[in-house]
């Protein structure tokens, strides 16, 4: 009897059909059946790669995401814990299933209010890196109504697939940051006052993008794309995240309080209210009466406050963080073999230093470098191994002169 001939177990030609038979254990494929299966893998990874992405996010729940941004930023617990939810049911609204319950889970934008340097773009920051999404952060200051002088609000999303190097996917599951969000406030509530050519206009053409709509990006800049005049993005998935200090909203959320007071004078008396840190009351009807349209405040339902930084929690910033200031500068030393220490009376005095001329946890950093720049010349040359760091070095490294130039460029 001849010898069996071999064949493919999947489309059956023969081996002298085809260029390449490879054997399993029990069955044999060819080159044109590994093609078509390689093919299939790649459509199908493309499509599961949704569920990929989310099932990674879905490992984590709000405590975990909470922990996650405890390693990097100190304090904000409230804020932290919002965020924390705000963004598990984000990625849970993404995974949800096509159910016909008629239940759509509304996207959970948020808005965070804060003074600057409390941190607002290292949560955006951080939640990014946990996630591995792309993460653009964008200014609305110099967005304007299409047709003015200034950005079209879809250059966020043209930001956004810069980050994500033009993929598609990923930008669309992306993280946009929108810094400073109260510059485009509607300038006064009666519009004769002032003249606001922008701030509403602005607030009116982010709207759709905030909501979930699709978008043609021009994807100028960056890389050049010959057959692509633009790129249609769409927003459904990509997570809005406003920041801004809102400078005078205090007195609004004061006045408030004050004419609830009147109002409810026996509720009011068992409330203190921390004069401090009146952010912590704000409410939607705030941030509307500081000059933000109602259709705005209403696609960024998730509104959250950033606490002022005092003392204990700048000192915390420069030891605590996984990135911390001061951990930086000891790796910087140790790739040349010197080891970096400082006491705690000159983390204490950059501290009160930082509060004194009002440079915020961005000054902690400028601080470090005033007093560090002599020794990070100097020491790589020479023969020292060790660098401490005392009060006394630190304050001779940091005149007068040194400490107003800082507060100038701050
Ligand atoms: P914002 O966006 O509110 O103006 P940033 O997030 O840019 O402030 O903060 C400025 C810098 O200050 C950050 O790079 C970070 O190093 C530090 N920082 C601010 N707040 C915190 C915090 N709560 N925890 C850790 N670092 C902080």
């Amino acid at each position: 009897m001849a010898k069996e001939e071999l064949e493919c177990s999947f489309c059956g030609r023969k081996k002298p059909e085809t260029s390449l038979l490879i054997a399993g254990l029990d069955a044999h494929i060819c080159d044109r059946c590994i093609e078509q299966a390689h093919g299939i893998v790649l459509e199908e990874s493309k499509q599961s790669g949704n569920a990929e992405l989310s099932s990674e996010m879905m490992l984590k729940k709000p405590k975990e995401i909470k922990k996650f941004l405890d390693e990097y930023i100190i304090g904000q617990e409230y804020s932290k814990k919002v965020m924390s939810v705000a963004v598990y049911n984000h990625y849970k609204r993404l995974l949800q299933p096509a159910t016909n319950d008629d239940i759509d889970i509304q996207k959970s934008n948020i808005i965070m209010v804060g003074q600057t340097g409390t941190g607002k773009t290292l949560m955006a920051k951080t939640i990014a890196k946990m996630l591995n999404v792309p993460l653009a952060i964008v200014d609305a200051t110099v967005l304007t109504e299409a047709g003015y002088v200034g950005e079209d609000v879809e250059s966020i999303l043209t930001r956004l697939l810069q980050v994500a190097d033009y993929n598609l996917e990923k930008a669309e599951k992306g993280i946009v940051f929108i810094d400073e969000i109260d510059k485009i406030a509607r300038k006064s509530d009666n519009p004769s006052i002032t003249r606001d050519v922008s701030g509403e206009g602005v607030q009116q053409a982010l709207l759709k993008l905030l909501e979930g709509t699709t978008v043609n990006v021009p994807p100028k800049g960056g890389r050049k794309h010959p057959d692509q005049k633009f790129i249609e993005v769409n927003t459904e998935h990509i997570l809005f995240i406003a920041g801004g200090a809102f400078d005078g909203v205090e007195r609004m959320i004061s006045k408030r309080l004050n004419m609830a007071a009147i109002g409810y004078k026996a509720a009011a008396q068992d409330d203190v209210i921390d004069a401090d840190n009146l952010l912590q009351y704000i409410i939607p009807k705030d941030l509307k009466d500081f000059g933000l349209i109602p259709e705005i405040i209403g696609r960024l339902p998730v509104l959250t406050y950033m606490d002022p930084l005092d003392a204990k929690t700048l000192r915390a910033i420069l030891t605590q963080p996984k990135n911390a200031i001061i951990k930086q500068y000891q790796k910087l030393f140790e790739m040349d073999d010197i080891k970096f220490t400082i006491t705690d009376g000159a983390l204490d005095f950059i501290v009160e230093k930082a509060i004194e001329y009002k440079l915020g946890a961005r000054g902690l950093r400028s601080l470090c470098e005033e007093i560090l720049t002599d020794a990070m010349f100097e020491l790589p040359s020479g023969k020292e191994t060790k660098l401490h760091v005392t009060k006394e070095y630190a304050e001779d490294k940091l005149d007068k002169t040194t400490l107003k130039r800082l507060k100038a460029v701050s």
